[in-house]
């Protein structure tokens, strides 16, 4: 089946009971044993096991072309369990401008507990050879990457972790399923936050491990799920799902406006750069197109300031850049201020104070002071288009 089918099909049945085409919300935390002691239909207890549950997990290993799936609570629960299955004293491999908070489980969370992690810019592939330990485990891919949309080589690098005994893990929510396929590219599991366009409408908060392989390694990341608990309620599995069934449709939409935009801030005199992978001078752009099918709804950009780019305040900040680039964000009027991406209305943020919100001193970000993030959604092109215009002038 094409993926487009399989979005619409995969992990649904007609209820069999009352002939419903969508498929019911199972609020049980328990289900009944049979006379002899046994669970035939399947379910225990809610925490180990529930049918909206399985229904998504069925899709998700489908759509990514994996053999299991583990849905989560969030994108970080997903991530905290692929760590949690290694074991202290191991070392992992990631890239320097990993999802924030990937770097803070990491650094803050799982340190403490003996994990090592060392990171490096992925982009450079003798950079992970040379990082490689003799107690390496797992190296991290995410790509298109956040906020800077830098592309691996999700194969190069997977050939790396094959020929060091380790695993490749690829966060695969930018791109999702329907524009980039990391199993086929050689990783071994992909992680989701299904908050972002699986769920699609910025309504559902929830992650996913998707393995190639139901083997003992993916067994364990199950076990934490079960046994930890950092699982979505059923509600928020049935509302994955349901997002689930246009995203073949929605990511073309977002990529095709979001190459619009890019292309309009390409050309704007008060735009300093423009991170996009589909614009041919990206110089991860020859790559995005070999693994891509199209390169996704994510737009950054850097707002001319006037000044230098050391120009740094008393704080080692560049606050001419922080100005510029909070002012554009104070006045478009159809995308809204706020974090997070994914959704089917248009989004921008400063993305380094969010960043630095609450984050541990000294451990503050490397994006720049002038740099919006944008989400770009569903709305017609021409009318972001605008927007960005009047805010930009
Ligand atoms: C949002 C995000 C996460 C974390 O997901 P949550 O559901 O917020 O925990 C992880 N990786 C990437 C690339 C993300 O964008």
């Amino acid at each position: 089946m094409r993926f487009e089918t399989l979005a619409v099909h995969a992990g649904h049945d007609i209820d069999p009971s009352t002939g419903a085409v969508t498929p019911a919300i199972h609020p049980s935390t328990t289900f009944e044993r049979d006379e002899d002691g046994s669970y035939t239909k399947g379910y225990v207890y809610a925490r180990v096991g529930n049918p909206n549950r399985t229904a998504l997990e069925e899709c998700l290993a489908s759509l990514e072309g994996g053999a299991s799936c583990a849905a989560f609570a969030s994108g970080s629960a997903a991530t905290m369990a692929v760590f949690q299955s290694l074991s202290p004293g191991d070392h992992v491999v990631a890239p320097k401008d990993v999802y924030h908070g990937t770097a803070q489980i990491l650094t803050n969370i799982l340190a403490l507990w003996g994990l090592e992690t060392t990171f490096v810019d992925m982009t450079d592939l003798a950079q992970v050879e040379q990082a490689i330990r003799p107690n390496t485990r797992l190296i991290w891919v995410e790509t298109p990457s956040n906020p800077l949309l830098k592309i691996t080589d999700v194969a190069k690098v997977a050939d790396i972790a094959h020929r060091s005994g380790a695993v490749c893990v690829c966060d695969n929510t930018w791109a999702t399923p329907a524009l980039q396929r990391p199993l086929e590219l050689g990783a071994d599991m992909v992680v989701h936050a299904t908050t972002k366009y699986l769920g699609g409408h910025s309504d559902v908060t929830g992650g996913a491990v998707v393995a190639k392989e139901d083997d003992g390694h993916f067994q364990k990341i199950h076990l934490i799920q079960g046994t930890g608990g950092a699982i979505p309620s059923a509600f928020d599995c049935w509302l994955v799902l349901r997002g689930i069934r246009t995203l073949p449709y929605r990511m073309r939409a977002h990529s095709e406006n979001a190459a619009a935009v890019a292309a309009f801030l390409d050309r704007h005199p008060s735009v300093e750069a423009v991170y996009y992978p589909g614009l041919r001078e990206h110089p991860g752009h020859a790559t995005a197109a070999s693994q891509m099918s199209l390169f996704g709804g994510m737009v950054s950009v850097q707002i001319y300031a006037g000044r230098d780019a050391a120009g740094k305040d008393a704080a080692g900040r560049d606050a001419a850049g922080r100005d510029a680039a909070m002012k554009v964000a104070a006045k478009v009027k159809l995308f809204t201020r706020a974090t997070s991406l994914g959704g089917t209305g248009s989004l921008i943020e400063h993305r380094a104070s969010v960043e630095n919100y609450g984050v541990v001193p000294g451990q503050e970000t490397g994006t720049p002071e002038n740099l919006l993030r944008m989400s770009i959604g569903l709305e017609h092109p021409d009318d972001l288009i605008q927007d960005l215009a009047q805010a930009l002038e």
